[in-house]
């Protein structure tokens, strides 16, 4: 294998170059966040600067007109930058996904001449997909049915955190919803004449609160009356209750879902109530962990003279969209540092990334990033160790 330092070295001074340009876009996209399937400037501005750089763009994938794939080189291996775009609703870039996307498309653009001038025709090519509606648990799971990562050996991005971490846990999630249809009657007159729709929802509640005891510490059931009747002196002949439930596999995720339906449905009969279960939206899966891909991103981390902060907590997570990409090609979501003390989905989190802060984990996920695509385009043996870590885990 060719020696990489001298390509290492050049990429680092390309990303430092870029420094100015990148920052700027990434607090743009603070001052103008754009929530889920909305990414009309974030997603134009990115793929703005990507053509500029030789990349060849598509948009309006997968249903999505923000979404988009721009493509460097051409053949095998192929290696993907996802670039997340979307804000929150009330708290702007609260996930900081200015700096996660900019981190993918600087990484691109820096390594743009590198792999233009060293990279054989047909022997490689590098992608960036702009996924956007992470925070709608969607977009990437669209792009995922619509084919975009077939021809993908392995994706990877950064997210803004308050730790420096490299292996990223997502829990699998899936979303319930239950009807509860009963009788109404007046509650007081002809009580005896009433099925009660809410007592289902109450009784449904109760039995999860009973279920959580007998299951994993990973399983988290959360759940909210969505109807609970109109006035308390009718009988409510309809209520309504939404759960998410969520697990670190896919088999106890299917086991734990079947356990909550069987509480509703011991709720219906209780009651005497009809119950209508439907599961809403897609599944979320939960992240495979790919140790080798993990071991290549630190080996980056390394070069750059960065420590991992392996004392973070593995286990406080949720869900993301990542994690169906996970369960199909070897992915990584390391986390890079913005400041201690600060959680993402907050308005604190989202005003750290613009300051110096924000800039220096923008700057170290563009160079991690570009780094690690080095090592897993020009370096055969780590992208073959990756993916026979993934064959290993099927
Ligand atoms: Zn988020
Ligand atoms: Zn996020």
């Amino acid at each position: 294998m060719e020696d990489l330092t001298g390509l290492k070295k050049e990429f680092i001074k390309a990303a430092e170059e870029l420094e100015p340009r990148l920052t700027k876009l990434s607090d743009g996209f603070y001052h103008h966040p754009e929530t889920g399937l909305e990414e009309w400037r974030t997603s134009s501005a990115m793929q703005e600067l990507l053509k500029e750089f030789g990349f060849s763009v598509e948009s309006n994938l997968a249903g999505m007109p923000t979404a988009f794939r721009a493509r460097l080189g051409s053949g095998k291996p192929s290696i993907a930058l996802l670039a997340e775009m979307d804000a929150l609703p009330a708290v702007g870039h609260g996930c900081g996904h200015n700096i996660a996307g900019t981190a993918s498309i600087g990484a691109a653009a820096a390594l743009s001449k590198i792999l233009s001038k060293r990279l054989p025709k047909d022997k490689g090519s590098l992608i960036v997909l702009g996924t956007p509606a992470e925070e709608l648990g969607k977009g990437k799971i669209e792009m995922i049915k619509a084919g975009i990562f077939n021809d993908i050996d392995a994706s990877m991005m950064v997210h803004g955190s308050s730790k420096r971490t490299v292996v990223k846990h997502f829990l699998g999630l899936i979303r319930l919803n239950f009807v509860f249809h009963g009788h109404s009657s007046h509650a007081s007159a002809y009580p005896e004449e009433g099925i009660n729709a809410l007592d289902a929802v109450i009784l449904l509640f109760n039995a999860i609160n009973a279920l959580r005891q007998q299951t994993r510490t990973d399983v988290r059931i959360h759940g909210i009356i969505t109807d609970g009747g109109r006035a308390p002196n009718i009988i409510p002949d309809r209520a309504e209750a939404n759960f998410y439930v969520r697990a670190n596999d896919l088999k106890e995720l299917d086991s734990i879902k079947k356990r909550v339906i069987n509480c509703a449905e011991g709720a219906a009969v209780s009651t005497g109530c009809r119950l209508e279960c439907t599961e809403v939206g897609e599944l979320n899966a939960p992240m495979k962990i790919n140790l080798s891909f993990v071991n290549a991103y630190r080996k980056s981390l390394d070069y750059l003279g960065l420590e991992e902060d392996r004392q973070a907590p593995e286990k406080n997570v949720g869900s993301s969209d990542i994690g169906n990409v996970s369960q199909i090609i070897p992915t990584i979501h390391p986390h890079v540092p913005i400041r201690e003390g600060i959680n993402i989905h907050t308005h604190e989190f989202a005003a750290a990334t613009i300051t110096s802060d924000g800039h220096r984990a923008l700057m170290e996920g563009v160079k991690t990033l570009g780094l690690t695509a080095i090592d897993l385009i020009f370096d055969p043996k780590t992208l073959h160790e990756i993916k026979k870590d993934f064959q290993r885990q099927e």
